[in-house]
C-alpha cells in the first residue's frame, strides 16, 4: 500500500520532532514553517529529562549541544520570599535559537521538504487535504498534521473559540549573563501584574 503524503503545519518543537518521526517511518513528509531559522522563541528553554529517551529513539542527541545540566528549582513570590527545591529527574538548559535549529537541520538531513511559508487555509475536499499558502500556492496531501501552536491565523480560518478572547498573559524572554547564578539552577519569578 502507498504511504500517506503528509503535510506539517508548524516547525516548533511539536512540527519538528513528528517530522523527524514520520521520516523516519519512510513517510513523505512536507513541512510548512512561516518564519526562517534559526529564531528565537519566547520559552524558559528548561527541557525535562523524561524526554531524552524519546529524543534518543529518533536518533538526537542532546548532548551535542551541550546543555547545563539542571538539578535544583527556585521559586520566589511577589513580595520577594524564594523557596528552593531539588528536581530529582532534573532537565536540561539549551536555548530554542540553538535548540530548533539543531532539529531543523535533522529534519533536512532526514528528507524532509522543509518550506518557508505561511499556510492560510487546509480544506478536506474529495478525500484530500489541500493547504494554500500565503503566496497562494496549492499543495496536496493525504493527512495534514496542525503544529501551528496557539494563536495562528489558523485558529482564526477555524473560527476558534478562544482566538476571540483577549489573553491577559504577557511573556517576555532575554538571556543575561550572571557569573554568581548556579547553572544548575531553574528559576521562577512571580512579579505582580
Ligand atoms: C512563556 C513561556 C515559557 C515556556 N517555557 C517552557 C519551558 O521552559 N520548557 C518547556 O518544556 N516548555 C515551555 N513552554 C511551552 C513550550 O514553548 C510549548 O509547549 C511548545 O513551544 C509548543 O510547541 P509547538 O510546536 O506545539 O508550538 P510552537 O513552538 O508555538 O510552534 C508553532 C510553530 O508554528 C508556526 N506557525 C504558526 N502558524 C503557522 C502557519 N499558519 N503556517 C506556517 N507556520 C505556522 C510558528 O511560527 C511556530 O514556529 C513555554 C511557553 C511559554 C509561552
Amino acid at each position: 500500500m502507498k504511504k500517506p503524503r503528509i503535510i506539517i503545519i508548524g516547525g516548533g518543537l511539536a512540527g519538528l520532532t513528528s517530522a523527524i518521526h514520520l521520516s523516519r517511518e519512510n513517510f513523505k513528509v512536507v513541512l510548512f514553517e512561516k518564519d526562517g531559522y534559526p529564531k528565537h522563541k519566547v520559552c524558559g528553554e528548561y527541557i525535562s529529562a523524561e524526554i531524552i529517551p524519546y529524543m534518543e529513539s529518533l536518533g538526537v542527541d542532546l548532548e551535542d549541544l551541550k546543555p547545563k545540566k539542571i538539578h535544583q528549582l527556585l521559586f520566589s513570590t511577589q513580595s520577594g520570599e524564594k523557596t528552593t527545591a531539588k528536581l530529582p529527574l532534573g532537565g536540561l538548559g539549551i536555548s530554542r535559537f540553538a535548540l530548533d535549529e539543531f532539529l531543523v537541520q535533522k529534519v533536512i538531513q532526514n528528507g524532509v521538504e522543509v518550506i518557508q511559508e505561511q499556510v492560510s487555509s487546509a480544506e478536506f475536499i474529495d478525500e484530500n487535504f489541500q493547504v494554500e499558502t500565503q503566496s497562494g500556492d496549492k499543495h496536496e496531501a493525504d493527512v495534514v498534521l496542525g503544529a501551528f501552536g496557539k494563536r495562528s491565523v489558523l485558529d482564526k480560518e477555524l473560527n476558534r473559540d478562544f482566538i476571540q478572547q483577549k489573553s491577559s498573559w504577557l511573556a517576555v524572554k532575554a538571556h543575561y549573563q550572571h557569573e554568581n547564578f548556579p547553572k544548575d539552577l531553574v528559576a521562577l519569578h512571580n512579579f505582580k501584574g
